[in-house]
């Protein structure tokens, strides 16, 4: 793993796993954005101009989300309500009601037509110190509210300098995903934390080898199940890079941060799926 490999050598490495049969899952590619923190009112303009975009042009095999604030996902929901664009939740309570101030429930999401919601995002776990536990009960809970949840994974720089990368990546998938889980309702983000926001991708060698370790750990505890499962990749995806990270297998579309918020680079992405 994490081999320095030439473009030439990365390229044989791709065909060799499409070779012995690393094959492309049917499901539709999903690109996601998540727009943290960002986004008001008068964003209602990107809803409208990104539909607009979708149903002047035909995308191929293509399904697309945005998860904007809470705040915005009633107004979102309601305008997409006729496009096959779907709105999602950044995340959501461990609990269904109660005492939890400040917290959103995914009864709460679903009330207002969101149908995603991203669970377990690296800035969750640092900045709020989300544990894998928690994380597990809030899939639990978003998946009782028929939510298809995104479970987000993936190491830090530190990990990945000191090779702990798939003992991580490992962890995070099995104490995640404990209980009841619902894998027809489920995607995987595979986000490596010091990717997002820093303009760093890893190889496509990397991707490919990472997302076919995490296939590998699902079809462990889901058998053939594991192929609704979509594997995305997150982190510095833009449209110079999202055409050649998507081709490979075992990844599954993109969850898109930056890239996600400007209507022209939605559309710029997009556009390589027509
Ligand atoms: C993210 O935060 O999920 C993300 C992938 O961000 P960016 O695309 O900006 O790296």
């Amino acid at each position: 793993m994490y081999l320095l490999v030439t473009k030439t050598q990365e390229i044989a490495y791709i065909k060799i796993f499409k070779i012995i049969g690393l094959n492309k899952m049917t499901n539709k590619l999903l690109i996601a954005g998540n727009w943290k923190m960002n986004g008001n009112k008068k964003d209602i303009s990107f809803i409208k101009g990104l539909s607009k975009f979708i149903s002047n042009n035909k995308l191929k095999n293509i399904e697309v989300l945005i998860c904007p604030p809470f705040t915005l996902i009633d107004k979102f929901s309601s305008l997409t309500s006729r496009s096959p664009i779907n709105i999602g939740a950044q995340d959501c309570s461990s609990n269904d009601s109660g005492a939890y101030t400040g917290e959103i429930s995914a009864s709460m999401i679903k009330d207002f037509n969101g149908k995603y919601c991203i669970i377990g995002h690296s800035e969750r776990r640092i900045y709020h110190n989300e544990t894998n536990n928690l994380i597990n009960n809030k899939i639990l809970q978003a998946q009782e509210e028929n939510l298809r949840t995104i479970l987000c994974v993936g190491e830090t720089l530190s990990d990945r300098k000191n090779k702990r990368t798939l003992r991580v990546l490992g962890n995070q998938i099995k104490s995640s995903l404990k209980g009841k889980i619902n894998p027809n309702q489920l995607d995987i983000a595979y986000e490596p934390v010091w990717a997002i926001g820093t303009g760093l991708v890893p190889s496509n060698y990397d991707i490919e080898e990472i997302h076919n370790f995490i296939f590998n750990k699902l079809k462990k505890i889901y058998g053939n199940r594991a192929k609704n499962i979509r594997i995305l990749y997150g982190g510095s995806v833009n449209s110079n890079n999202i055409s050649s990270i998507s081709s490979l297998n075992n990844v599954s579309g993109a969850l898109i941060g930056g890239a996600s918020l400007k209507i022209g680079d939605m559309k710029s992405i997009l556009k390589q799926f027509i």
